[in-house]
C-alpha cells in the first residue's frame, strides 16, 4: 500500500501527501486547498452535466 504522492510545485519533486511543507526545498504545502478547488470544479461539472441530460431526456 503506497501513500498518496503529490508533486512539488517549486522543486518538482514527488512527496507524500501529509506533512506540511516540502521535505526537499521546505517550500509551504499548497496541494490541499487546491485539491479541494479541484473537487468542487468536478462536482460542478458533474452537477452541469446531469442538468443538461435531465434537460434533453425529460419530455417537453
Ligand atoms: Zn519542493
Amino acid at each position: 500500500m503506497t501513500a498518496p504522492q503529490t508533486t512539488c510545485l517549486y522543486c518538482g519533486k514527488p512527496y507524500a501527501i501529509g506533512p506540511d511543507q516540502c521535505p526537499h526545498c521546505q517550500a509551504p504545502a499548497h496541494q490541499r486547498p487546491q485539491s479541494k478547488l479541484r473537487q468542487f470544479r468536478w462536482f460542478f461539472i458533474l452537477l452541469a452535466l446531469f442538468c443538461l441530460a435531465m434537460i434533453l431526456w425529460l419530455p417537453r
